[in-house]
């Protein structure tokens, strides 16, 4: 399979890539993305014949139907990766909640949120084309809390690969933070910044176009990589626990063969969202796909009324951060897959120039054919997380933004978990007691554990007594050399 660009090709570079070179180097001509030139559509009867197999072998079908150009000792070494969740037998958990009421856990992998899902798996298939290619890279990545821990762990220890991971220092929680700055030093370099998660995700940006920079790389013999939701690697396995629902739902025998459900996801950068989109194109019977915000819901007014407007919104922080975004990425991939490259330049053209883009009503309608959206207030997530708190389920607030977009319509719904509640333990605590308590995670996981009988996941107990070895608090302006003295 071959990997064409969503805005279109400028004739300078080669207008089909493989995999591996998407992979290694996710930016496309005018600032576009890696798209798969043909989404392969399958057979419902080759799809439910899945239904006995294991997470990793599901895995394995699913992304053989794309065709991407990785051995078959990579893939299986990737996804062995799975191995390492709580419970080998069952990766990815989908427990019912409520009548016609699913939650998919993604969290059970190593950094407790959905980015595990992901990451896991291209680590070590990112490290394995670096070494065969003999060639060094060096990833950066911009953290609100969730990819950064992510991401240091699936690359900890391998070959031919440096990462250095940026975080707000003071924006993230104590788990988040600990799970970073408790990694070995050896290929890894974290860096608090003294400043917001735009701030660091902006000093990443302009480095990417600083030329001194590009010769300081070169000259060390470093290429730069992205971990970041754009890319592609990264959204194939984010394809495979949406199949992975529906025969989840058909095994357990909550529905017939072909019975279509819906589906709630908790969206940021929108490549959960995307990876359903596309399982819904491969053929999963999915009907509707939730898009699920906090405050932050510029992604409900593009799905409900055809408008992404930039101007009109002002980032808040809000008890969900990872989907504290205006800038949705991902949300190219669905429009250039709709209304091809053309049609996409175009209205990122407008975005970049003007803040804005504005769906035609034929667009719009096309858009809902697939997609339904809703936000949820704060109040909403609290009260989402107190009414499940008293059902003895313990959501964590982005997982909770889903409750208000499931609909009562008869259908089965499978809504996503993408974290476990200690990476957010203050939030939940005091959204459980209708308190607004401040307290550190230490506290909140005890009474947590004390008060609502949750027991504490080994991994998350460890970190608070594991040494910190990444201690630098840097000013926003020291990045470049923070990144180079490391580099060296
Ligand atoms: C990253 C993240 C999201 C958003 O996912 P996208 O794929 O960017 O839409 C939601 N919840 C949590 C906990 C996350 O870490």
């Amino acid at each position: 399979m071959s990997f064409i660009e969503t805005r279109g090709n400028e004739n300078s570079r080669p207008s089909e890539v493989e995999f591996s070179d998407a992979m290694l180097n996710p930016s496309a001509s005018y600032g576009g993305l890696y798209v798969p030139k043909e989404i392969p559509s399958l057979d419902l009867s080759e799809i439910d014949s899945w239904k006995d197999l294991s997470y990793i072998d599901l895995a394995k079908n699913v992304i053989k139907k794309l065709k991407l150009d990785i051995s078959d000792e990579i893939l299986d070494e990737a996804l062995e990766r799975y191995n390492h969740f709580d419970d080998k037998n069952d990766p990815v958990p989908v427990k019912k909640i409520d009548e016609n009421l699913y939650c998919s856990e993604l969290w059970h992998g190593p950094t407790r949120a959905f980015k595990d899902m992901a990451l896991q798996p291209f680590g070590v298939i990112l490290s394995r084309i670096a070494q065969a290619r003999k060639e060094n890279y060096i990833i950066l990545a911009a953290t609100s809390g969730d990819t950064g821990p992510a991401a240091l762990s699936t690359f900890e220890g391998k070959d031919n690969v440096k990462v250095v991971c940026l975080y707000p220092d003071g924006g993230t929680s104590d788990v988040q933070r600990l799970q970073m700055t408790t990694m070995p030093k050896s290929n890894l370099k974290v860096l608090g910044i003294k400043g917001s998660f735009d701030d660091a995700q902006n000093a990443l940006k302009s480095l990417l176009k600083d030329d001194e920079f590009k010769s300081f790389l070169s000259n060390h013999d470093t290429k730069l990589s992205a971990a970041n939701s754009v890319n592609f690697g990264r959204i194939a396995f984010q394809i495979v626990y949406h199949f992975h629902s529906y025969l989840k739902l058909l095994k357990e025998g909550a529905i017939k063969s072909g019975e279509k459900i819906d589906l709630v996801v908790p969206s940021g950068n929108f490549g959960n969202a995307l990876g359903a989109y596309y399982a819904k194109k491969m053929g999963v019977p999915i009907d509707c796909i939730g898009i699920a915000s906090n405050d932050n819901n510029i992604l409900t007014d593009l799905i409900n009324d055809g408008v992404y407007d930039l101007n009109s919104k002002t980032l808040v922080p809000t008890i969900s951060p990872a989907m504290d975004i205006l800038k949705s990425s991902n949300v190219e991939r669905v429009l250039f897959d709709k209304f091809g490259p053309q049609r996409t330049k175009e209205l990122m053209e407008d975005l970049e120039n003007t803040n804005k883009y504005q769906l035609t009503a034929d667009e719009l309608k096309s858009l809902r054919e697939d997609f339904d959206a809703t936000f949820s207030t704060e109040d909403e997530v609290r009260s989402a997380i107190q009414d499940f708190g008293k059902k003895d389920y313990v959501l964590e607030p982005h997982t909770a933004t889903c409750i208000k977009s499931v609909k009562d319509n008869g259908k089965k719904t499978v809504i996503y978990s993408t974290a476990e509640w200690t990476k957010f333990s203050v939030s939940v605590i005091n959204a459980l007691d209708g308190t607004n308590k401040e307290m550190k995670d230490l506290e909140a996981l005890q009474l947590i554990n004390k008060e609502h009988g949750l027991s504490l996941p080994e991994l998350v107990v460890e970190i608070f007594e594991k040494p910190e070895n990444h201690l630098d608090i840097i000013e926003k302006t020291a990045i470049k050399e923070g990144i180079e003295k490391f580099i060296s």
